[in-house]
């Protein structure tokens, strides 16, 4: 099996990263995607992140539609932050040694990855699967020195660009703008039945 990991916040999730992970599935003919919203991400801890639930709940209703798509709540039942190692060891136990496994992140996680917690390990570990995101700018060969050997795990490509991110779809809710098109439909309707981002 070859399965792709989308992590992310997901505070909340929008068509970019829907579109990031079909994309890549499609081109390195993963089997699934799995979904995992981190519950305490390292880099984020001092900024206001949605309680874990309703990233989670929205995660689901987002996927559902998508048969190769699946959530998983590991990083949220986990006690401390989250760190992606943890996770991906915590894969291999469950999958076993003939799953490969396909870590997909946009450019500008990209650049911040020699940063990343054991991150020589972690990309020793496991593929990364690196995708083009508008208005970013990564030097990859520079990422790639960094991590030496073990940057043959290291994959780039380039997908369509969706100019999307959370961060202008809480600012738009909050400015009670329209975010349609943005998210998918369910999404939308959760954020609006709770009162999301205001
Ligand atoms: P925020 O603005 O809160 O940081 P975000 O839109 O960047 O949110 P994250 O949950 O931080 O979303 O991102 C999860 C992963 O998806 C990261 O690896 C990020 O680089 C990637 N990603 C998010 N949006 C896009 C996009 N529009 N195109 C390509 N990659 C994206
Ligand atoms: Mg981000």
């Amino acid at each position: 099996m070859r399965i792709g990991i989308m992590g992310g916040t997901f505070d909340p999730i929008h068509f970019g990263h829907l579109r990031m992970a079909e994309t890549v599935r499609e081109i390195f003919r993963l089997d699934k995607i799995l979904f995992i919203p981190s519950a305490r991400p390292p880099h984020k801890v001092e900024k206001n992140v949605t309680p874990e639930l309703y990233r989670l709940m929205m995660t689901f209703l987002a996927t559902q539609s998508n048969e190769n798509f699946q959530v998983s709540p590991m990083e949220i039942l986990r006690e401390g932050l989250s760190y992606t190692l943890d996770t991906m060891n915590q894969l291999e136990k469950k999958f076993g040694a003939d799953t490969e496994l396909f870590f997909i992140i946009g450019a500008d996680s990209m650049i911040d990855l020699p940063k990343w917690h054991k991150a020589q390990e972690l990309v020793s570990k496991v593929h990364f699967i690196a995708t083009t995101r508008p208005g970013v700018v990564v030097n990859l060969a520079e990422v790639k020195k960094f991590f030496g050997n073990a940057a043959k795990n290291i994959h780039q490509v380039e997908i369509a660009g969706l100019e999307i991110s959370s961060t202008d779809i809480r600012e738009r809710v909050k400015n009670s703008k329209s975010i349609k098109y943005l998210v998918p439909e369910v999404v939308e309707d959760y954020i609006v039945k709770e009162g999301l981002y205001k």
